[in-house]
């Protein structure tokens, strides 16, 4: 397991980290950024290729029309601006994985540059002050976008799962040619924990688009983290060590915990950094050395001949902008306005697009809406979180818990009745109205006479504190509703208990 010097290393006396991610995030097209063959994962190896993705002589790249929409969407929702113009450049690497012995990527006119995420603010006090604004419940912090560009992905080597994967490598070469954007931030991140923040909300935005399913054990998402650390108050960097191929965003913090108190070793004990690429062992925590400067690679970048420069003009902007959903942010600040909830609580139910739909909708249909949100957070929540379930997987649907409700609101169900359902929902596994129906919809008790009988019993067995009440205490009122209820095992409506005592002490 990894050393959680986390919080020690956040709060170091002398040094502070500066870290700057990329991102390379496939896109959902059907089909690949060059040729028309298919991007769907799980394919046999080497079946979804052609003479273009092969690299073969004389085949000519066709730029696929919804790659560049879906890209720019994408970098719309991160806030970039959009280039009238970007260009197509070969990287020029040898790799087993790259037929054509270069990469079609984007390099000094990307398709989009200067945007931002925002984050909320740590907790620490680490981090770029002048960012963050004064509020303190919703503090946040902007985290800058160098630029997001377009490329294609190479293959990939395999190094089991075939019969001599001992002695040899085999290659499938798929994923040649699948769309993919890569998102560089400015070095703007200033701790493990905002970088971990930083990737949850980029992924979030993403799902958002609909550009991408953003699963990193599929390779939909992967992320470089580039760490340096720095003297407190010193302006300059320092050297910057590139930690790739992590594959979960937990690990990322780990592994950028891990080198930063690693640097932090070097420097203090008289050493230097070198530039260098490391890898993340997640079983032992620690980072290792991949290749040095040294033997980086100069990638001869120039443009790529057999592509025109990709003009996305106003017209075509216009377009691709209607496609922008409300985004996480907004949403949140306009679901805290309509219902009145927390913002907290905005956080949670805008966990997924579909999750807020469904709250949404569920909301709407219901007679309260704010009812509904309030059984969110006052019900639904304290009981996934002890049984530790996601919201995701909840027994009760949001159409359940509307349904429930409409009940309350009715006057049909108590509050406490609604609690016992709501238990048993969760003991069985069941949304609200299978086990509102399996329970043969029961009613709190409107039988005053019933209850009329209750309350003559409660009033004879607590005289003292009927004395007190005649004797001017009212509040003694809240006392006996409370016993009556109890009494009545809760299937008593709180408002006739209260009509019928005040009558009756009356
Ligand atoms: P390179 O040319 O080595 O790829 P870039 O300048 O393109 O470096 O930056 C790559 C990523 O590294 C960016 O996300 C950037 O914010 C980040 N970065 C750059 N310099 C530093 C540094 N000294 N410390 C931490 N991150 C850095
Ligand atoms: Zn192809
Ligand atoms: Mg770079």
């Amino acid at each position: 397991m990894a050393t959680t010097a986390a919080t020690s290393i956040a709060a170091h006396p002398r040094f502070e980290p500066v870290i700057g991610l990329e991102v390379h995030i496939q896109l959902l097209t059907a089909t690949k950024i060059f040729c028309s063959c298919s991007t769907r994962f799980g394919a046999p190896p080497n079946s979804n290729v052609c003479p273009v993705c092969l690299g073969m002589p004389g085949a000519l790249p066709v730029l696929n029309k919804k790659v560049v929409e879906f890209a720019t969407l994408a970098a719309m929702a991160l806030q970039c601006r959009i280039n009238d113009t970007s260009i197509f450049a070969r990287k020029n690497y040898f790799y087993p994985d790259l037929p054509k012995g270069y990469q079609i990527s984007q390099y000094d006119k990307p398709l989009a540059e200067f945007g931002y995420i925002q984050i909320p603010g740590s907790k620490t006090g680490e981090g770029n002050q002048e960012l963050r604004t004064e509020n303190r419940e919703l503090r946040t912090k902007k985290i800058g976008i160098t630029r997001v560009h377009l490329e294609e992905d190479a293959g990939k080597s395999l190094h089991e799962g075939f019969p001599d994967a001992d002695e040899k490598t085999a290659i499938d070469l798929n994923r040649t040619g699948v769309p993919l954007i890569e998102i560089v931030s400015e070095p703007d991140i200033a701790s493990p924990d905002e970088a971990y923040q930083y990737l949850t909300r980029l992924k979030e935005i993403i799902l958002y688009t609909g550009v991408s399913d953003c699963n990193m054990e599929e390779g939909s998402l992967r992320c470089d983290a580039n760490v340096s650390v720095r003297p407190r108050g010193q302006k300059e960097f320092g050297t910057k060590a590139e930690i790739k191929n992590v594959n979960s965003f937990r690990f990322i913090r780990e592994a950028l915990e891990y080198e930063i108190g690693r640097q932090i070793d070097v420097i203090e004990s008289g050493g230097k950094i070198t530039q260098e690429t490391r890898l993340y062992n997640a079983n032992e925590g620690k980072t290792y050395s991949m290749r040095s400067k040294e033997q980086a690679h100069d990638y001869r970048y120039f443009p790529e001949p057999d592509l025109l420069p990709l003009v996305v003009d106003e017209k075509w902007k216009a377009e691709i902008a209607r496609a922008l959903p409300e985004l996480p942010e907004a949403r949140r600040a306009r679901m805290v306005k309509d219902y009145g909830i927390t913002e907290y609580d905005a956080q949670v139910l805008t966990f997924s697009k579909s999750l807020a739909d469904q709250f949404e909708e569920a909301a709407r249909a219901a007679k309260n809406p704010k009812r509904v949100a309030n059984l969110v957070q006052s019900e639904l929540m304290g009981r996934l979180k002890s049984k530790g379930v996601e919201i995701e997987q909840s027994p009760i649907s949001m159409r359940g818990v509307a349904a429930s409700a409409d009940l309350v609101e009715a006057g049909t169900i108590s509050g406490k009745m609604l609690k016992d359902l709501y238990d048993l929902c969760f003991e069985r596994g069941k949304d609200f109205p299978a086990v509102y129906e399996e329970e043969g919809r029961p009613q709190q008790s409107t039988d005053t006479s019933a209850l009329e009988k209750i309350i003559d019993e409660i009033l004879a067995a607590n005289p003292k504190q009927l004395e007190q009440y005649r004797a001017g205490k009212k509040t003694m009122l809240g006392f006996f509703v409370g016993q009556v209820m109890k009494a009545s095992k809760g299937q008593a409506s709180p408002q006739i208990v209260n009509e019928l005592l005040t009558k009756k002490l009356g």
